[in-house]
């Protein structure tokens, strides 16, 4: 193979490890926002976003564990597919 070949061969293998290395840091940035979100529920009652630890909303002080049962349930039955 010529050597002007080779540079540009090596030059463009570089050039793709460089892409896949920031593709894969933006892929986790999007996957760790998946997760903070998965954290979150939206209250069924007044619809404010409230962290899942909570068992109350913080905005109309209704019990959250009920919505929260029923949403672990109805993942069970779609077998982990968000409906
Ligand atoms: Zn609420």
């Amino acid at each position: 193979m010529a050597p002007n070949l080779l540079r540009f061969r090596n030059r463009l293998r570089k050039q793709i490890v460089l892409m896949a290395d920031s593709l894969t840091s933006l892929l986790a940035m999007f996957k760790r926002k998946d997760q903070d979100l998965g954290s979150q529920m939206i209250c069924p009652f007044c619809g404010l976003i409230t962290p899942r630890r909570k068992m109350c909303c913080l905005e109309c002080g209704k019990s959250l564990k009920l919505a929260l049962e029923q949403s672990i349930r109805s993942w069970n039955i779609t077998g982990g597919q968000r409906v």
